[in-house]
């Protein structure tokens, strides 16, 4: 790595390693790497906030490496249909799964998430081909399952289903309890496909083990760096980002290390995923997470159909719900989580405000 960023970045810590957030990672990697070629993603979180890298082959192999790592921890044995349903376009870890999946010795349907193939064509086109193993989002799958549910394809499809892979977003204890009773399987969750990427995977103990490409530590509420316990998870490799030696990335999620011996005998620190970290924003002096507000409102159906305004100058929560929706539901389910004054607008056209991959902005800060 760059000794004049090195240097810059120097801090406090034990033996002055490097802590990075995600941001200035990036930029490492597109100043170093992007000579050598690459593909550019773009992603947006649920703040709108783009942050583009590039992954070069080699990190790209790297990530196929570490997929191949945590399939082997599900029951998954070669030549077995699996329907992919994530990524349209190149999204990279419908990349790392396809050839992950197929180089296994599996035969891959790469269906996406639906821009490319309409949701209501998949169904169908998976009640045809019974496969073992359906891989994509919570919110997604289970959007699948309700079509298929209305077209009385449930059943046919949980045939020959042995279990499901999910990732991309946070697995609540809703969508893993509802996804295993509609289906009738095993959920296996995967989790930060993007960051690092592919960081960790569950085994058949149901413990998220990270994969052996990866040093783990975590950042403790009092900015000590510990081995184990509860805080903001640390990575650091020297093979996922080569030939640049990743540094302690700071991946912004709260998790809790453990170095227990799991009773599955895969030999690698395990975590447990408490939430987001930057997705928390004091508002009137409460800690809002909106990272779970956001997943129980999906939940409940009202996906795109509002949005958050915070309003920083003035401490003002504003949402904007589509007057499809009822005023009194969505605050019953607002105000399990918030408990000062807030603001509810009903529209009759709500307008949203777009990312630059064409999702809803879901959270809008306003400063002025
Ligand atoms: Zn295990």
């Amino acid at each position: 790595m760059d000794r004049n960023i090195k240097e810059k970045k120097c801090n406090d810590f034990e033996n002055q390693k490097t802590v990075m957030n995600i941001e200035e990672w990036h930029n490492v990697v597109n100043d170093k790497l992007g000579i050598s070629g690459g593909t550019i993603y773009s992603s947006s979180g649920s703040t709108g906030n783009s942050k583009s890298i590039i992954y070069t082959d080699d990190v790209m192999n790297a990530a196929v490496r570490r997929t191949k790592e945590f399939i082997s921890l599900t029951p998954l044995l070669s030549n077995c249909k699996i329907a992919i349903l994530w990524g349209y376009g190149l999204f990279p870890p419908a990349s790392f799964y396809n050839r992950a999946l197929s180089e296994m010795g599996n035969i891959v349907y790469p269906f996406g998430s639906g821009r490319n193939f309409p949701s209501e064509l998949k169904a169908t086109k998976l009640g045809e081909i019974k496969p073992k193993v359906i891989i994509g989002m919570p919110s997604y799958i289970l959007r699948i399952c309700n079509i298929l549910k209305e077209k009385k394809l449930l059943e046919k499809v949980s045939e020959k289903l042995e279990f499901i892979i999910t990732g991309g977003e946070v697995l609540t204890t809703f969508y893993r309890k509802t996804l295993e009773e509609e289906f009738g399987v095993k959920v296996f969750d995967h989790y930060g496909m993007l960051q690092a990427p592919m960081i960790a995977g569950e085994c058949s103990e149901g413990k998220m083990h990270i994969s052996k490409e990866y040093k783990s530590e975590v950042l403790m509420s009092d900015s000590k760096i510990s081995e184990m316990g509860r805080g903001i998870l640390l990575l650091s490799s020297e093979k996922a980002w080569f030939p640049l030696e990743l540094e302690r990335l700071n991946v912004e999620d709260n998790v809790i290390l453990s170095k227990d011996k799991c009773s599955c005998g895969y030999e690698t620190p395990t975590i447990k995923i408490i939430g987001r970290s930057n997705l928390k924003y004091k508002v009137r002096g409460q800690l809002v997470d909106f990272d779970e507000l956001i997943t129980r409102l999906n939940v409940l159906g009202f996906e795109n159909k509002y949005f958050v305004e915070v309003k920083d100058f003035n401490n003002e929560l504003i949402f904007h719900i589509s007057n499809e929706i009822s005023k009194e539901k969505f605050k019953e389910e607002v105000n399990k989580i918030i408990s000062f004054t807030y603001f509810v607008e009903s529209h009759e056209k709500i307008e949203f405000l777009l990312t630059n991959t064409g999702k809803i902005k879901r959270i809008i800060i306003r400063n002025n």
